[in-house]
């Protein structure tokens, strides 16, 4: 068997189209330009490349586009001035703190200060307990990006047995509850859990978000299983420039899978145009408008 190769690109590319025509639309009819503020802080590379990324898709898509660059020496006290600023700015509808932030700063303080009703990253505990309630909620972009590329093979993902391999707040945990919120049977994994291969070799959907490159084994999949890859790690080569891999030993796998997302092409193409449909929600949602068709 050799599996489908989920294009994360074309899905992407097609989810932006659709938030523009929607971003077009609000403005029309309702004269509200969705704001995306972004703030960076430091200079590490990979940071610096997605927050471009995130500048210049935001201002494709119609919206507009804010961003904050301070040193990584910066005072605590100055970031959460500027969280206080753009949380009470009726431009800015949905604020993003680039992670991870340097070790000076307290992540969790830092997110916690988001409003929550601009928070599009997801991980305020506000929006993380509503999702882990059932409850309508801004969800972290890359899971989202994970359902919509799981969607695009399964018209349902009701009943069938997934395994997500990895448990943090930004990619394991909420997968985990947007697949029980599509009523998937759902099984979570991480460092200490025993016997992993066997229980992927279960799974109908596998998910892998460890950071750990090649990982999951052709032997660790079911036959004709969807696989998910949200991995990214930087491999050193001999020219100096880093190669991409993900979590999944993608040429094994894909000769059992029946659908697989490659590294790169995958889930980190969704993980951005998901950042629009969060700014474009949380938008609606602050000027009391109806949840855009998306
Ligand atoms: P993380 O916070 O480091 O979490 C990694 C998870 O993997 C932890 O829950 C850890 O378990 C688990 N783990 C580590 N070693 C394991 C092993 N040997 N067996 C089973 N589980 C193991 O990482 P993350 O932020 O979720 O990111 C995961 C990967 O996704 C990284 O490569 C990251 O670059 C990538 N990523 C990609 C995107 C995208 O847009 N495509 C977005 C975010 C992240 P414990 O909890 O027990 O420590």
């Amino acid at each position: 068997m050799t599996a489908r190769i989920i294009d994360g690109k074309a899905i992407a590319a097609e989810l932006r189209a659709r938030v523009a025509s929607e971003v077009a639309r609000v403005k029309r009819a309702n004269g509200l330009t969705p704001g995306l503020a972004v703030v960076l802080v430091g200079n590490d590379p990979a940071s610096e490349i997605y927050v471009r990324s995130k500048h210049s898709q935001t201002q494709a898509a119609g919206m507009a586009s804010f961003d904050h660059t301070l040193p990584a020496e910066v005072p605590e006290a100055d970031l959460l001035a500027l969280i206080t600023r753009l949380n009470r700015d009726p431009a800015v509808h949905g604020i993003l703190v680039q992670l991870p932030l340097p070790k000076s700063l307290h992540s969790e303080t830092i997110i916690n200060a988001v409003d929550p009703a601009k928070d599009v990253d997801g991980l305020h505990p506000y929006n993380a307990g509503r999702l882990a309630g059932g409850f309508a909620a801004l969800a972290p972009c890359t899971p989202l990006g994970c359902i919509i590329l799981s969607r695009s093979v399964h018209a349902s993902l009701e009943g069938m047995n997934a395994v997500v391999i990895g448990r943090s707040n930004l990619v394991g945990r909420p997968l985990l509850q947007l697949l029980l919120n599509e009523n998937a049977t759902v099984t979570i994994a991480h460092s200490r859990t025993r016997e992993l291969p066997e229980l992927c070799a279960q799974a109908d959907l596998v998910y892998a978000a460890v950071g750990r490159p090649e990982m999951v084994r052709a032997k660790w999949i079911k036959p004709g299983a969807t696989v998910i890859d949200v991995g990214i790690n930087r491999l050193p080569t001999a020219d100096g420039k880093p190669r991409l891999v993900g979590d999944v030993a993608f040429t094994e796998v894909s000769k059992v899978a029946g659908a697989i997302t490659p590294v790169p092409g995958g889930v980190g193409q969704m993980t951005v145009a998901c950042l629009l449909v969060n700014t474009l929600r949380a938008a609606c949602a602050i000027a009391g408008l109806q949840k855009p068709a998306l």
